[in-house]
């Protein structure tokens, strides 16, 4: 099951679980701007390529909820 981590590990802004968000194979989870603007569609972390996160439809999201724990990349990501 996916995490659907709350924030950008980028720039650890808030990404609602209903928020655009993109993330790459591992879940590694970026907000719209420093996927694209940041970080040129790559994934930092793995160097794999990102799709929109899906939305998890609010009753699943009751009974199976995101993910609290927020992951925050090391040193930023800005080249
Ligand atoms: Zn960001
Ligand atoms: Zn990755």
């Amino acid at each position: 099951m996916m995490e659907l981590r709350p924030n950008c590990e980028c720039c650890d802004r808030d990404l609602a679980p209903d928020a655009p968000a993109l993330i790459c194979t591992f879940e590694c989870t970026f907000c719209p701007d420093c996927a694209h603007d940041v970080l040129g569609g790559i994934c930092p972390n793995c160097g794999g390529n990102f799709a929109r996160r899906p939305v998890r439809p609010p009753a699943m999201l009751a009974k199976y909820p995101a993910s609290t724990k927020r992951v925050l990349k090391q040193g930023g990501c800005a080249a």
